[in-house]
């Protein structure tokens, strides 16, 4: 019997998975963050490592891991475009593989599991919101496609676990979020942005920034992942977490450039292939079965998440910008 739940994060050194450590330890708990490093950063984590209730691993979900643990978020994934076009069949391993070894884990240690899924299983939605019963729109064979069909296959097999080997499973179907530790080089529309507005160069807005999206502040994120583990078994998902206030692409612009305090100038550029028109969750799941809703609303969210990345700006921090 553990008083502290043991609580492996994979990917805590990512955007996400660093907040959602660093409040998992503030909770009591004791945290295994297994990463490659692949696009999270030491630095992310650099505040929790001298805690002894916090342990870091270097380590690659495609390859089996013998832990003892009591919960298991798996978030090991490279969630922007940028990144996870890379190398895109090692992210199909990362999201495949990767699910396969956790559930593996999962499965021998009895351990309750969830899932960093995805709006990207929705791909180019035909229905608007998004509600979870929604097969979704996806290209198996486009640019994104290594990303959302990994996603998809991570679910089926959380599922097949779940019926097969009665797992105790959580999946989460997260939509933009955004919030201080996002890496300022990863592409995502929010970093890029704030960046370019910071920096005084032009924003780059890609097709003609009519393209919405539905932004959540990593907080109210992280909150709801912790209450969808914390859930009676039968909740196993999937369920949207993401706020429902949506923003078209070039509505966000406008709204950085004010905060930021920098003139708008805009460079518009090719829209990438695939790339959905518009995306907003329906979070009356989330709402009913866990009494969560965001709190945070996207001019609050950008006024924490602007001084981080003035502050890498102003640090010069060369690494980072690699
Ligand atoms: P991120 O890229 O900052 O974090 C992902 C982390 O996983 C990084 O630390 C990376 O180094 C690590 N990683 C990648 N491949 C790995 C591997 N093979 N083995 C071990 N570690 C590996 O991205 P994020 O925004 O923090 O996303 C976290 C999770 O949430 C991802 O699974 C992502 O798909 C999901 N998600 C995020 C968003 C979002 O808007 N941030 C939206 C939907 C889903
Ligand atoms: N986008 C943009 N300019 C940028 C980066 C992104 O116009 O510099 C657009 C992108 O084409 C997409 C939206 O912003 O329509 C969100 O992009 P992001 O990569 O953040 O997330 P995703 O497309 O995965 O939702």
């Amino acid at each position: 019997m553990h008083l502290r739940k043991r609580i492996l994060v994979t990917g805590g050194a990512g955007f996400v998975g660093s907040h959602l450590c660093r409040r998992l330890l503030k909770e009591g708990n004791d945290i295994l963050c297994i990463d490659n490093f692949y696009t999270g950063t030491k630095d992310n984590i650099a505040d929790l490592v001298d805690n002894h209730h916090f342990e870091l691993m270097r380590h690659d979900v495609t390859f089996p891991l013998y832990v003892e643990v009591d919960e298991i978020y798996n978030l090991a994934c490279p969630a922007s475009p940028v990144h996870y076009q890379y190398d895109p069949v090692q992210t199909t391993k990362t999201s495949v593989h990767g699910a396969i070894n956790m559930l593996g884990l999962a499965k021998r240690t009895n351990a309750k599991i969830l899932q960093a899924s995805t709006s990207e299983v929705y791909g180019d939605p035909q229905i608007h919101p998004q509600t979870e019963d929604y097969w979704g729109h996806v290209n198996p064979i486009g640019i994104r496609s290594c990303y959302d069909e990994g996603k998809r296959c991570a679910e089926t097999l959380f599922f097949d676990y779940y019926r097969q080997h009665k797992l105790r499973i959580k999946v989460a179907r997260i939509f933009n979020t955004y919030g201080p530790n996002m890496h300022p080089n990863d592409g995502r529309v929010v970093s890029n942005f704030i960046m370019q507005s910071l920096q005084g160069i032009p924003t780059t807005i890609y097709g003609d920034g009519s393209q919405s999206r539905s932004f959540c502040y990593v907080d109210d994120l992280v909150d709801g992942l912790i209450r969808l583990m914390n859930s009676d078994d039968d909740i196993t998902g999937p369920l949207n977490i993401g706020n429902p206030n949506e923003f078209t692409i070039l509505e966000l612009a406008e709204k950085i450039s004010e905060l930021t305090g920098s003139e708008l100038a805009l460079e518009y550029q090719e829209l990438p292939g695939d790339d959905p028109i518009q995306r907003q969750p329906d979070i009356s799941i989330a709402r009913d079965k866990l009494g969560w809703e965001p709190a945070v609303q996207l001019e609050e969210g950008l006024k924490k998440a602007i001084p981080y990345f003035r502050e890498l700006l102003t640090s010069n921090n060369a690494e980072i910008f690699s």
